[in-house]
C-alpha cells in the first residue's frame, strides 16, 4: 500500500507454470488491495492504483528485447515474463500453449485474423495498424516453434487488411495470407485449421496433433512489441459497440480501466441500454456491475437494447425442430446434449463427443424455444473437467 509503481512494472508474480505475472498498466500509487467485482460475478483480490496525474507514464523498462540469438525456452521464458495470454477471449497462457510436448512438432503456425464474433472490430484494427508488430511477432514465434511457415487467415470482409499485409510482407519472412470466407464461427481453431490448411484436429485431440499451432493476431503483435520495445501485456485493443452505445468505438485500453469508465469515455448508454456484454453476441458474458475492470480476454464490449438482449427470452420446450443440429458446426446434437445436460447426465454427454462443443452458440442462436443451450455445455463442460480432475488426482 502507498508504493509507487511504474506502468509496465510487475506488481504481482507468477504462482507457477500455469499463470503468468500482472503489470502495471499506469504509473502511479498503490492505494488499495482489496476485493472488488471481476467480470466473471466474483469477487476477487485486485490491486488498486491510483494514476500519477503528472507522471508522463513512460514504461518501466523500455527497450527492444534481443531475441536473434536466444534459444526457445529462453524466448518462451520471455513471453511468461510479459504476462502473455491469449486475446482472442480465452485468455489461456501464450507460454504454456507454445510449449511443444516431447515428440511433437509445430510445421505450420496458423495466425487468426478472423474476427471471434460479430459486432466485433478488434483484429481488424490490430491488422490495420500492427501490421509491424504483427510480422515482427509472427518471425519470432516462427523462429522460436521451428515450423516451416505461417498462414495469416483473414476474413474477406477485411480486404483492406489483407491488401495492406500482402503487400507489406518481408521478403524473407515464410509468411502467406490467405482471405477466408466471412462466416461464424471461421475464427474457431479447429474451422480455421480445415479452412487454411485442410487438416481435421480429430475428436479430442488438438492442433499440436496435426502439426499446428494457431494464435490471435493481438497476442502475436503484443509479443512483437514487447521485444520491439520492451512493453509487456499491459492494454489491449477493445471494440465498444452496440446499438445501445452512444459513440462506437474500437480503442486502446489500459488493463483495469473500469467498464464505466470506458462507456462514458464513449458518450455513455443510450436510454434504452438493457444489457452490456464482454464479448461478443454469441459468447459474451453479461456484466451486471459497470465497475468491473477491462481484463486481457476483453475483446468487446457489446451494448445492446431490449430487441436483441436475452435477458427477457421465456425458454419453452424443445419442439425437436433440428434447427441447432444444422447450425452445429461441429456436428454435433445439441438438442440431445441439452437434454442430457438438463438432467446431469455427464457421461452419456462424453459419449456423444460434449468436449468438442467450441462452445460457439450457434445452437442457442437458432433454437426458436430460446433454450440456453451453449450455457448448459458449458457448465456442463466445467463439472466434467472437475470430476476428470477429481479422479486423475486420487
Ligand atoms: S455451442 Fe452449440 S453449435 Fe456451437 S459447437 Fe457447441 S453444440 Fe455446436
Ligand atoms: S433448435 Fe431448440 S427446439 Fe429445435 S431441436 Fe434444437 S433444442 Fe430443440
Amino acid at each position: 500500500m502507498g508504493d509507487k509503481v511504474y506502468r509496465g512494472q510487475i506488481i504481482a508474480e507468477a504462482d507457477g507454470f500455469m499463470s503468468v505475472p500482472l503489470h502495471a498498466s499506469v504509473s502511479g500509487n498503490v492505494s488499495a488491495i482489496e476485493k472488488r467485482h471481476h467480470p466473471s460475478g466474483n469477487l476477487v483480490d485486485a490491486i488498486i492504483i491510483s494514476c500519477d496525474p503528472n507522471s508522463a507514464q513512460a514504461l518501466y523498462d523500455e527497450g527492444p528485447v534481443p531475441w536473434q540469438d536466444r534459444s526457445p525456452a529462453d524466448i518462451l521464458n520471455t513471453i511468461q515474463s510479459g504476462g502473455f495470454v491469449g486475446l482472442g477471449g480465452a485468455a489461456f497462457p501464450t507460454h504454456v500453449k507454445f510449449s511443444v510436448p516431447e515428440g511433437k512438432n509445430v510445421r505450420f503456425f496458423l495466425v487468426n485474423g478472423c474476427e471471434c464474433e460479430p459486432y466485433l472490430t478488434t483484429d481488424h484494427r490490430i491488422m490495420l495498424e500492427y501490421r509491424d508488430s504483427l510480422y515482427l511477432g509472427i518471425r519470432i514465434i516462427q523462429g522460436m516453434l521451428g515450423s516451416e511457415k505461417t498462414y495469416l487467415g483473414v476474413e474477406t470482409n477485411k480486404w483492406d487488411a489483407i491488401e495492406s499485409l500482402r503487400h507489406n510482407i518481408p521478403a524473407d519472412l515464410r509468411c502467406e495470407v490467405i482471405p477466408l470466407q466471412t462466416k461464424y464461427p471461421q475464427g474457431a481453431e479447429k474451422m480455421l485449421i480445415t479452412a487454411v490448411l485442410e487438416r481435421e484436429v480429430p475428436s479430442g485431440r488438438l492442433p499440436i496433433d496435426v502439426q499446428v499451432m494457431v494464435n490471435n493476431v493481438g497476442t502475436v503483435a503484443g509479443i512483437g512489441d514487447m521485444f520491439a520495445y520492451g512493453q509487456p501485456l499491459i492494454e489491449r485493443v477493445v471494440t465498444v459497440t452496440g446499438p445501445g452505445i452512444k459513440n462506437p468505438a474500437t480503442l486502446l485500453i489500459p488493463l483495469g480501466t473500469k467498464l464505466r469508465d470506458v462507456l462514458t469515455h464513449c458518450g455513455g448508454l443510450t436510454d434504452d441500454a438493457t444489457q452490456v456484454l464482454y464479448g461478443g453476441p454469441m459468447m459474451g458474458s453479461p456484466q451486471y456491475n459497470l465497475d468491473v475492470p477491462i481484463m486481457k480476454g476483453t475483446s468487446g464490449v457489446l451494448c445492446l437494447t431490449e430487441s436483441q438482449a436475452s435477458i427477457s427470452r421465456r425458454e419453452y420446450p424443445c419442439i425437436r425442430c433440428s434447427a441447432c443440429l444444422d447450425a452445429c458446426p461441429a456436428f454435433l446434437n445439441p438438442s440431445q446434449l441439452g437434454q442430457l445436460a438438463r438432467s446431469g447426465r455427464y457421461e452419456d454427454m462424453l459419449d456423444l463427443h460434449i468436449m468438442d462443443c467450441m462452445e460457439c452458440g450457434s445452437c442457442s442462436y437458432v433454437c426458436p424455444s430460446n433454450i440456453p443451450l451453449v450455457q448448459r455445455f458449458r457448465s456442463a463442460k466445467g463439472m466434467i473437467r472437475i470430476k476428470q480432475a477429481k479422479a486423475a488426482s486420487q
